[in-house]
């Protein structure tokens, strides 16, 4: 097995005890907390200030514009250095792209996203310490913007100096008491991810601005400074940082192979993973030569490099979720783009607004060029389930002529995870969609071959809603009643000797419902056409989009549950509004640190439940085009059995 190595190795990893309910209040050592750590994102008003003090500079001398160019370059640089940071972090998430490169397969969870929220407290800290720095050496105002002699000068003092300094550092943090009172808050991040170069306490990044800041100053002292030097070097420092931290490793193994000096010269992504696997190995800044000198490299790192930069698979899913883009603000919200926007429930961010503008032209090309790909992931009970996206935004699903295409990428999807193994592939909102695939019974009659289960997961979605009807309701109004949801409810409640008012102009599709009831239940469903029919009844359960002035027919204290996407607007005051069907994720999941649109951390739309609950019982029936009725409680008993749970129904207030 490929992965074997890397598995055992992970499973070597020390067991990292979560300190921050040890250190909490006052017993944290000292400088282990960042002195703006309460502040919130009032800590960017430091760059605010700066950029104050380069617009209207206090003093109009020569010093004084020396001084506002200062903070210009302070400003720039920690601009350049949060893009770096986050085009990493971008690409890690890449999945598509590296899925075969992965260091780690494990998934980076709420919880290390969380720890790692503040990542760039290290650049403001390091923007104040280079304030501080031209303060008390005035020589750093004049510098060129070149010279060719620093390039070796700071080189040299980076190799003679912060390599053996932060070599020896490391080493000392890793002794038990400076480990369990500083480190340990590094090692805490379970899946290595370039913001976890960042996640360290104040005083580790105190110790690590004399690292980066002795090639510079000396650089300028020696009389070779230049603002050229600064930028590179500041930011080749990050990128090398980066690298090391980035969970998929991007350099080829035959670049060693061709140039084998390289591989004492420069770390890669597995070499600084491996540290944070087995912390007794491979402490170096950068450079791999210095653990050879302190004998502290690990013996196994060159074949596992090898073995990962040139791994061709990886481990097939057993469950695939396939949605599809929102529209054009959600886009932005994906893991790849910003992955604090994903992890947390999908809301309208207006600074997000500039970015739409090119995000609508990457739609475009996705119309043009993409093919299904994979988003996210998550593992429950040691099986890998997987979100892919068909590159279609909401409103195209509205195009008759962009159908086929639609159906064309979905059976590419099915038929790619019917080569792959997966066990089941649960169709997402409107790639489920009764007119365009027949809630995907076209896949299954054009390939009735099919090892991979097709799922709607409607039948769970079914069940949510009519779990949250209270017993004792005995009359319901039921709009998109002839749907595939709106029938099955219908059908289920009149079981449940439930009177339906089912609102419908076609009397034709009407008839055919009722006559799918027993005989002696067929009175329970009612068809009425208008709004008007339902003002004595406070149980609305609605599947389509309704107006102030149809919501206004509700009697004063009327519930109305929804399976309408997207949720209506609640107009009314005087009445309660649920959310859309969906079941929290069994507690076990692992790895999970992305938000399904607007639902809640760990909770997914009733649907993606239902797909995981036909792969964990592991039906094999196609779950496709009408719900079986008989099914809805036979589907309910199974997601509680296996861990999910219902949402607390809690109803938005109109108004
Ligand atoms: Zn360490
Ligand atoms: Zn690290």
């Amino acid at each position: 097995m490929e992965g074997e190595k890397v598995t055992t190795l992970i499973q070597a990893r020390i067991t990292i005890p979560d300190k921050r309910t040890a250190f909490s209040g006052t017993t944290t050592a000292p400088l282990f907390a960042w002195p703006w750590e309460h502040y919130g994102n009032y800590k960017y008003l430091f760059y605010v200030a700066l950029l104050a003090k380069y617009l209207y500079p206090t003093t109009t001398t020569e010093e004084g514009t020396e001084g506002s160019s200062w903070c210009l370059h302070i400003l720039l640089l920690f601009l350049l250095r949060g893009l770096l940071y986050q085009l990493w972090s971008s690409y890690d998430y890449m999945f598509f792209l590296n899925r075969t490169r992965r260091i780690s397969e494990e998934g980076i969870d709420f919880k290390q996203i969380d720890a790692e929220w503040n990542w760039d407290n290290f650049l403001i800290l390091h923007a104040i310490v280079a304030v501080l720095a031209y303060w008390s050496f005035p020589s750093l105002t004049n510098l060129p913007l070149w010279d060719g002699r620093g390039i070796f000068c700071c080189l040299a003092l980076h190799i003679g100096v912060s390599e053996p300094v932060y070599y020896w550092l490391h080493r000392l943090l890793h002794s038990p008491n400076l480990f369990t009172d500083y480190h340990w808050l590094h090692h805490s991040s379970k899946v290595s991810h370039p913001f976890t170069a960042g996640h360290a306490t104040f005083l580790e990044h105190l110790v690590l601005c004399i690292v980066i800041g002795v090639p510079i100053l000396g650089t300028v002292f020696i009389g070779y400074g230049s603002i050229s030097i600064l930028y590179s070097y500041v930011l080749l420092f990050d990128m090398l940082r980066c690298l090391g931290h980035s969970n998929v490793e991007v350099i080829p193994h035959h670049l060693f192979e061709n140039i084998p000096l390289l591989r004492y010269l420069v770390y890669t992504p597995t070499y600084h993973n491996i540290h944070h696997m087995d912390m007794r190995t491979n402490f170096c800044l950068f450079m791999p030569v210095y653990d050879i000198l302190g004998k502290t490299i690990n013996t196994r790192y060159w074949d596992l490099h090898k073995e990962i930069s040139s791994r061709k698979k990886t481990s097939a899913p057993g469950f695939v979720f396939l949605g599809h883009v929102v529209d054009i603000m959600a886009a932005l919200h994906t893991p790849f783009v910003f992955r604090s926007f994903n992890s947390i429930p999908f809301s309208k961010k207006f600074f997000l607004f500039p970015f739409w503008p090119p995000t609508f032209l990457v739609m475009l090309a996705m119309w043009a060029k993409s093919k299904t790909f994979l988003v996210s992931f998550y593992n429950l009970r040691g099986r890998l389930h997987q979100t892919w996206v068909v590159p279609r935004f909401g409103f195209q699903y509205f195009l008759p002529f962009a159908a086929d295409g639609i159906n064309k990428q979905i059976e590419e999807a099915i038929l790619r995870a019917d080569r792959l193994g997966v066990k089941v592939i649960s169709l997402a909102a409107l790639n489920k969609n009764e007119s365009l695939n027949g809630g995907g019974t076209l896949f299954i009659n054009k390939h009735p071959d099919l090892k991979v289960r097709v799922a709607h997961g409607n039948t769970l979605t079914a069940a949510v809603i009519l779990n949250e009807i209270p017993r004792d309701v005995n009359e319901v109004f039921l709009t998109g009643s002839t749907s595939k949801l709106g029938r099955a409810i219908a059908l289920y409640l009149a079981r449940r000797r439930v009177r339906v008012l089912m609102l419908t102009q076609s009397t034709e599709r009407f008839l055919k419902i009722q006559k799918e009831a027993p005989e002696e239940l067929q009175k329970f469903l009612v068809q009425v056409t208008k709004y008007q029919a339902a003002k004595q009844c406070k149980t609305w359960i609605i599947g389509k989009w309704t107006t102030p002035r149809e919501q206004s027919w509700a009697p004063s204290g009327t519930h109305f549950h929804q399976f309408v996407v997207p949720p209506v607007i609640p107009f009314r005051r005087d009445c309660t509004f649920g959310k859309l069907a969906a079941m929290r994720l069994p507690e076990d999941v692992e790895g999970l640190g992305s938000c399904e649109y607007t639902m809640e951390r760990g909770v997914v739309h009733a649907c993606h439940a239902g797909g995981v609950v036909h792969f964990l019982e592991g039906w094999k029936h196609h779950e496709v085009g009408a719900i079986d009725v008989d099914q809805i409680d036979v589907v309910w008993k199974a997601a509680l059995r296996h861990g999910l749970k219902p949402m607390q129904i809690s109803p938005a207030i109109g108004g």
